[in-house]
């Protein structure tokens, strides 16, 4: 009788550790996360190694980066030297300064292709408003004077920005989300995290290998017309990051109004370009060099990417597809969607 009794309790003892251990695992273990951060959706996906804390802290980086970073929110440090455009400079965190100092650099290299001043021709066209409208010429010209990054004042010495002009205004959602991917891949490496993959609305970081089978991440390309993809890229260690007419886009009388504005014209770019898009080690430099390239075209854009010996993937509007050569054997077409590798 004491003997059933005690094995009845060391079956119930050895239930009891099941449950805690799998509530333990439970809490422990956690595959991907996916929020809202950075106005746009961002999953982090670390596998094994992905616990509560570690998604935590992803997330509150990311929304650290976002209240210095976002135009949206009136305390930020991009608002607050919209706020004081023409009147004074205004003293930044190393995040900010290194994100502006980058859009400038890369504003020059793209010869204002890329611009970081872009804004009052953002919000003049308003894209995702209810009734998006076609801004008149004279508003265009009026905003498209405003925009000029030369007229963006960097002091790294003081960590200082200024606007010169009154009215001037930074958006900087054209590389900002690459520059928040690459410092959560830093603080995930620093934590001693191994593999994973991080998409930040579009932004795609991979690193380590996906599988003891495969060394390489299937990415999958977005078809520009359709939603799915039309291919795959297998890529290991790296950041893709893509700028498309598809994403945010009004139609009008036929004609599609996107959200990457040419600098020069004052509107959306409308070229042979669907989509182009950046594959590097380094985000922030991916996602500038997207937008650069979409507004330069196809043959400028292959020039400055050939000199700065960085890839990319290109669709245009006849459904071909250009590839570096350094990545072609890397790039499956599906050949159903009709899309032709050139
Ligand atoms: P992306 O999707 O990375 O190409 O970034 C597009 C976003 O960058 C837009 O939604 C605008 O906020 C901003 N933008 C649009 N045109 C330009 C441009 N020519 N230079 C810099 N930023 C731009
Ligand atoms: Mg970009």
């Amino acid at each position: 009788m004491k003997h059933c009794f005690t094995k009845q309790k060391i079956y119930v003892f050895l239930l009891c550790l099941l449950f805690v251990l799998s509530l333990v695992s439970c809490e422990k273990h956690e595959d991907q996360r996916t929020e809202l951060a950075l106005g746009t959706v961002c999953t982090v996906n670390l596998y094994e190694k992905g616990t509560k804390k570690l998604y935590d802290d992803c997330f509150s980086l990311l929304r650290e980066l976002e209240n210095k970073l976002s135009v949206k929110i009136k305390t930020s440090e991009i608002s607050k030297i919209n706020l004081n455009a023409g009147k004074s400079e205004v003293l930044v965190s190393e995040d900010t300064f290194f994100v502006l100092e980058n859009a400038k650099k890369y504003a020059k290299i793209s010869g204002g292709a890329f611009d970081p001043t872009i804004a009052p021709l953002v919000d003049l066209w308003d894209i995702l408003a209810e009734n998006p409208k076609i801004p008149k010429v004279e508003q265009i010209e009026q905003a498209k004077n405003l925009v000029n990054y030369e007229n963006l004042i960097l002091d790294s010495t003081k960590k200082t920005v200024f606007l010169t002009e009154k009215g001037m205004k930074l958006d900087i959602g054209g590389i900002a989300k690459g520059y928040a991917a690459d410092k959560l891949v830093e603080f995930l490496k620093k934590s001693g995290i191994k593999k994973g993959l991080i998409n930040l609305g579009g932004n795609i970081f991979v690193f380590g290998e996906r599988s003891k089978q495969q060394k390489n991440w299937n990415i999958g390309i977005q078809n520009p017309r359709e939603s799915g993809t039309m291919g795959i890229l297998q890529i290991n260690d790296a950041t893709i990051v893509t700028s498309g007419d598809y994403e945010r886009f009004f139609e009008k009388d036929g004609k599609r109004y996107h959200h990457i504005i040419d600098p020069k014209t004052g509107v959306p770019k409308d070229n042979e370009v669907m989509s182009f898009s950046i594959i590097t080690d380094n985000s922030m430099i991916a996602d500038v060099l997207s937008t650069a390239c979409f507004v330069l075209g196809k043959d400028e854009g292959f020039a400055l990417l050939e000199e700065l010996g960085i890839s990319a993937i290109c669709i245009t509007k006849d459904k071909s597809v250009y590839i570096s050569d350094k990545i072609k054997a890397k790039f499956f077409n599906k050949e159903e969607f009709g899309f032709v590798v050139k």
